[in-house]
């Protein structure tokens, strides 16, 4: 199921496209896309759900983000091995992890401001893997079950912030509106293999990112038994796995995000984004 939250920032409510791309309201089913609802058994429960039968939405509304609140959002660096090349690093041996906070999540077609300061500002489309059931230290051939499912996402950094302000890269990836996801939220069944997405992103019409997640060093398996090791992972909490080479950073010279530009991303059956960078 193609799941979305539809309204007005804040005031979202819980969706579904039809077999026509038509958009369905759930609310009469969940309260919401969100941790709790997760946690209550929503995979479970989607499965008795006739998308076709629900009321069907007029107009055109906003489209948000299609997870709300997630405990926690967990990234992957330097998973591409073209993209650790191009930021000049090794390939990792084992994955990098640091950590989003979850005010970061911006809807996919919302206009993103530069924040105050950031001269570095950089894109990086990525898979998105949403937790549906409790991991801890899961293995890896019990890690895809656990999965609730799949969405698209652009982390957003600003690299002065992330690699010249001292410490960790957590500065440079949080500010708000960093972290744009949707269109949809699609469930685990229709996505099958997630190795096998095309993926890419592009700048005022210019195609920079054109990978396949098939193309990570640490596939989506991997990825999340590997974090269940060090931390517990919750409904609802969302893991993003890292971006393939094509960003600003990697440029000769750098191409940094001024203000004014569009950005349009997507992967393959997940939909695709589309704003302007604005200030
Ligand atoms: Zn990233």
């Amino acid at each position: 199921m193609r799941l979305v939250r539809y309204g007005l920032e804040g005031h979202e409510r819980p969706g579904a496209l039809d077999a026509q791309g038509g958009l369905r309201d759930l609310s009469g089913l969940l309260a919401d896309i969100d941790p709790q609802v997760l946690a209550r058994g929503l995979p479970a429960s989607l499965g008795a759900v006739d998308v076709e039968r629900l009321p069907q939405v007029e107009g055109r509304p906003r489209l948000g983000a299609p997870l709300a609140r997630p405990g926690k959002i967990v990234a992957i660096g330097l998973n591409y091995s073209d993209h650790a090349a191009e930021a000049g690093l090794p390939e990792p041996a084992e994955p990098v992890i640091f950590m989003k906070a979850s005010s970061t999540l911006s809807g996919p077609y919302d206009d993103v401001p530069r924040p105050a300061g950031a001269e570095k500002m950089d894109w990086e489309v990525e898979l998105g893997i949403v937790i549906g059931a409790t991991c801890r230290s899961v293995s890896e051939d019990d890690a895809l079950g656990h999965v609730f499912g799949y969405v698209a996402v652009n982390d957003l950094s600003d690299r002065a912030f992330q690699l010249e302000r001292g410490g960790q890269w957590d500065k440079g990836k949080n500010f708000d509106r960093a972290c744009p996801i949707g269109p949809w939220l699609v469930t685990a069944d229709e996505i099958g293999d997630p190795q096998t997405l095309d993926i890419w992103l592009s700048v005022d019409g210019q195609r920079v990112q054109d990978s396949n997640t098939g193309r990570m060093i640490f596939g989506c398996r991997h990825l999340v038994s590997y974090v269940s090791r060090f931390m517990t992972l919750l409904p609802g909490d969302l893991i993003t796995t890292g971006t393939p080479a094509g960003v600003g950073l990697g440029m000769q010279p750098p191409r940094y995000l001024r203000g004014g530009e569009v950005l349009e991303l997507g992967i393959s059956r997940l939909g695709s984004q589309k704003y302007a960078i604005t200030r």
